[in-house]
């Protein structure tokens, strides 16, 4: 049998390289900071708008988990007394410090000189990041922001609150490593961060189009550029590829996969140690044009650059994690119909109880809504000691048949 042709964006390899190239310069560059991610973390831009380096713990599991690390380091990491019922990435991370070993994945993240965090993702955030501050003894500046339960109504007050926290935490900033934010330099990243947020905007609108241009690999590759180069010109310049290959795609009826039958969502993290799973699917002609975990936790806020500050908090209350399940659901529910869906996997996934919170009843929701098939399945974004290959493929076989 002829082998099928291998897709995907060509400029997955330009992002694979930018990651790379993270990793690199933080062997090199201070002053280093480890950053969390999650929840459109304003401090980002303000390090970049600083010239520091950044490395990402989270994105840090992601890639040790690619490289099949993470089962080892999250034992490692339990073996230490920490909790298996802690995010895989906050075990990774501690299994990954006490393992010290001599060629880790990426080569590292090195001891950094300050640690960046906001509290809006979740809880393990703090404890996790307190613990890394005394165990390097090295200074923590967090950006602390209020719950969003309104479905999605940020009240002025909660983004008066995080503009007080953002100028708290460039004071901090500027105190620990000596150097300014200027105004100047902050609305340039501001700038850029909107740049990128309009390609990405564009970007999530073309996955509509049938076929659909992306993948749920492409999109998990994507997510790079739009969570950790954000304020950059090299972000910018990888969203700008990413979005004339993408339109071209469409324009060429060119689909991610072979042959598209079937278009899936899926929902919460993927599984970072198994993402040829997309290919188990595309095989049977499913795609996953839509993925969560990237449109709705990054969502593309417009921002202003004459108000940088003002930008970064509203950045920082808008977003999934912030903002509950209630906003979730009705934001599923429509784009369902509008990313032309007809099949939805449901990862409930063990470590992330924030964005698996509210899911079962999604599943329920959207089966009496649209009545198309749902799959629940109990697994680990990170930690692939919880996966059975065998397990899961017949699940989704039953789930694919029920689709036919
Ligand atoms: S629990 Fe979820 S939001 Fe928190 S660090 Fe883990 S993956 Fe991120």
């Amino acid at each position: 049998m002829a082998e099928k042709k291998k897709k995907g964006l060509k400029v997955n390899k330009a992002i694979g390289e930018a990651i790379a190239k993270c990793y690199q310069d933080a062997q090199t560059k201070r002053p280093l900071a480890w950053s969390l991610l999650a929840g459109g973390n304003p401090l980002i831009e303000i390090a970049h708008a600083a010239g520091i380096q950044l490395v990402f713990p989270e994105n840090y599991g992601a890639a040790c988990s690619t490289k099949h690390a993470s089962g080892r380091y999250c034992e490692i990491a339990e073996a230490h007394d920490y909790s298996s019922d802690l995010c895989s990435y906050c075990r990774n991370c501690f299994g990954y410090i006490f393992a010290q070993d001599a060629e880790p994945p990426q080569g590292g993240m090195p001891e950094p000189d300050l640690f960046l965090m906001t509290t809006n993702a979740c809880v393990h955030y703090i404890k996790w990041f307190d613990s890394l501050r005394l165990m390097y003894n090295k200074p923590l500046v967090m950006v602390n922001t209020p719950r969003v339960m309104d479905k999605g109504r940020v009240e002025d007050y909660y983004l008066e609150h995080t503009v007080r926290e953002i100028e708290g935490a460039i004071a901090e900033i500027e105190r620990i490593t000596n150097i300014k934010v200027t105004h100047e330099k902050l609305s340039e990243a501001v700038k850029l961060s909107d740049e990128l947020n309009d390609y990405w905007r564009e970007i999530i609108e073309m996955q509509k189009a049938v076929p659909a241009p992306m993948n749920l690999p492409d999109i998990g590759n994507v997510l790079f550029p739009v969570v950790g180069l954000r304020g950059t010109r090299e972000g910018v310049e990888l969203m700008k590829q990413t979005y004339t290959e993408v339109k071209q795609c469409v324009a060429e009826k060119r689909g991610a996969i072979e042959e598209e039958k079937h278009r899936l969502m899926f929902l919460n993290i993927p599984l970072w140690y198994n993402l040829r799973l997309a290919g188990y699917f595309a095989e049977k002609g499913a795609c996953f044009p839509f993925m969560d975990y990237a449109f709705y936790v990054w969502p593309p806020v417009k921002m202003d650059p004459s108000r940088p500050i003002e930008s970064l908090a509203a950045k920082a209350l808008y977003g999934q994690l912030n903002e509950g399940p209630d906003a979730q659901i009705d934001n599923l529910i429509r784009d369902i119909k509008e990313f032309h869906i007809d099949g939805v996997v449901i990862h409930s996934d063990r470590s992330c109880k924030v964005m698996s919170l509210g899911l079962l009843d999604a599943a329920r929701i959207i089966r009496e809504t649209y009545h198309i098939p749902v799959l629940v399945f109990d697994l680990d974004h990170t930690d692939e000691r919880v996966y059975s290959d065998a397990e899961f493929k017949n699940r989704v076989d039953a789930f694919l048949e029920m689709l036919e």
